[in-house]
């Protein structure tokens, strides 16, 4: 009987991990607390498209239906998608639906010391005797039961962009108590179906904090429902990089940034001499080529948001109005903002201030000394070697936390490394080799991303990252045929399909 690996979440990520450890021989189960497939697709606003083209947010088998024409297609055709692609390989079976994780806790050896060289493990089948277990505790959210089960490894699929909302905090009488209207968070307002929003916003003065993908779409719901008559207000913090779609130039992005030539021109961890000489004698090209240097330091950080279609039109007419102002703080009638001697009045003020992924992450551990290790240090991105494994988290995988700017594609590589390392294809290295890398993606993240580099993003070097693991799993890195064609042809998920 093969080992069980409890898998937590049913997005992309969990599906995938459920499919990779199945074809192993494992037995995976996986948790989760909705009652359906899908993850942040289950609960989207109504108008939400997806980001990346659909080429790049795909399963390498599993090609989107010709039936699908468009490039960008909207949040139903995406989740009917996902759930298409759990039917094709069989992966509902192994999911325990409305079955929410409290907490989980590992019994064994711990890897504590620093005198620690080599990691325990690499391949549960025939593993050695030094392997614990850990324990899940689930709660039965229909049953209102809570079991306790045991699995030999943990992937921990639990999402980043939902849950546990990031609210900004406010001085003592200035925050949301003092306000007459409502305040909500984006996570609430896409929970909400598509009339009930309308009847929440119609009529309103509704104003939207925030910049990122969900401040956008929400701001032109608003628009499309209340016009110019209330106009709706977006408060942008820091003015990011949205690009209209991914031709923001009439040139197709993947050529610009997703290709090798592209990354040739950036200091990548762990890189020899000659990649860094590389880098350093190309850079001024890259100036040449972007109209500024930022738009590389939001590729880093996986910050690109897509303007939906007509936005800029509504500014135009004043339907939506936007309006920059680094900090906040509530009135009775309304939003303080910086420079603005009179209060924004506003009827309804929705936060689209992202999630907190990290404490999300940290909370599912029992083990205080874990939490600390994924969410201790404020000036490090989260230490996961291959953006997979804690070093010293024993049996236990992250996938989905760190981003890209294709994440199903990103997260299928993961789970494919990740089984691949648990059926033994090969081994971790020592804690010391893995923090030491870690510590050299560190570094890059810093150098790219500027103050954002704590978001953990492979954006600007998927192909590098891709190298790495497939490195490991014994694969032929270079999957494009012909010199030309390897360093200027986009990667994607198709590249790495299994023959
Ligand atoms: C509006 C929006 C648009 C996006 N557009 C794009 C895009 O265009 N391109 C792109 O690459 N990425 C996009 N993303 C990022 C998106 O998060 C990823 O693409 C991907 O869907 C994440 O999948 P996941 O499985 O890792 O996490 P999730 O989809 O968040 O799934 C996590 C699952 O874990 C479950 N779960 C969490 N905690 C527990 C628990 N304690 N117990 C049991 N179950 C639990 C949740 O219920 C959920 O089903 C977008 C995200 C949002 C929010």
């Amino acid at each position: 009987m093969g080992k069980v690996v409890g898998i937590i979440g049913a997005g992309i990520s969990g599906l995938l991990a459920c499919r990779y450890t199945r074809a192993k021989g494992f037995n995976p189960i996986v948790f989760e607390s909705q009652a359906s497939v899908g993850g942040v697709w289950t609960k989207t606003i109504e108008t939400t498209k997806l980001q990346s083209p659909k080429g790049l947010y795909q399963f390498s088998d599993f090609p989107w239906d010709s039936s699908v024409t468009e490039e960008f297609p909207d949040h139903h055709k995406v989740l009917h998608y996902i759930q298409a692609y759990a039917d094709r390989f069989d992966l509902v079976r192994y999911i325990k639906f409305k079955s929410k994780v409290l907490n989980i806790t590992f019994e064994g050896e711990e890897l504590d010391g620093v005198e620690e060289v080599c990691a325990p493990w690499g391949g549960l089948e025939g593993s050695s005797s030094r392997q614990g277990k850990w324990k899940i505790s689930v709660e039965d959210l229909i049953e209102h039961s809570t079991k306790v089960y045991e699995v030999d490894f943990v992937i921990l699929c639990i999402g980043r962009f939902s849950g546990v909302p990031n609210i900004p905090e406010f001085p003592p009488g200035k925050g949301p108590e003092v306000f007459h209207g409502k305040v909500m968070h984006s996570m609430d307002y896409s929970a909400l179906d598509y009339r009930d929003a309308v009847e929440l916003v119609k009529g309103k003065r509704v104003t939207v904090v925030g910049f990122q993908k969900s401040a956008l779409d929400i701001a032109m719901e608003c628009c499309n429902v209340n016009g110019v008559e209330k106009p709706c207000t977006v408060i942008c913090r820091i003015p990011q990089w949205n690009v209209p779609d991914y031709m923001p130039w009439g040139f197709p992005m993947a050529y610009l940034y997703l290709n090798r030539f592209a990354e040739l021109l950036l200091h990548k961890p762990g890189e020899g001499l000659l990649l860094s000489l590389l880098a350093y004698v190309l850079s001024p090209l890259k100036h040449g080529m972007v109209p500024e240097h930022s738009f590389l330091e939001t590729l880093s950080s996986c910050l690109i948001s897509t303007v939906p279609d007509g936005f800029y039109d509504n500014v135009d007419k004043g339907s939506i109005i936007i309006k920059k102002s680094p900090t906040f703080c509530f009135s009775r009638e309304g939003l303080l903002l910086e420079g603005e001697p009179v209060p924004l009045k506003t009827d309804l003020v929705i936060l689209a201030t992202g999630f907190d992924g990290q404490k999300k992450l940290g909370d599912i551990f029992a083990s205080l000394k874990f939490r600390d290790y994924l969410t201790g240090s404020p000036d490090k991105t989260v230490p996961l070697y291959r953006e997979c494994i804690h070093p010293r988290i024993p049996q236990l995988a992250v996938i989905g936390f760190s981003e890209s700017i294709a994440n199903l594609h990103t997260s299928e590589m993961r789970c494919r490394w990740v089984a691949e390392l648990l059926g033994g294809k090969f081994k971790l290295p020592s804690i010391q080799k893995m923090e030491e890398d870690v510590g050299k993606w560190d570094e890059f993240m810093k150098r790219y991303s500027g103050k954002y580099y704590g978001r953990s993003c492979i954006g600007s070097l998927h192909i590098w990252y891709n190298d790495q693991l497939c490195k490991d799993m014994g694969l032929n890195a270079k999957r494009k045929k012909g010199l030309l064609a390897e360093l200027f042809e986009p990667y994607g998920p198709l590249d790495y399909a299994q023959p």
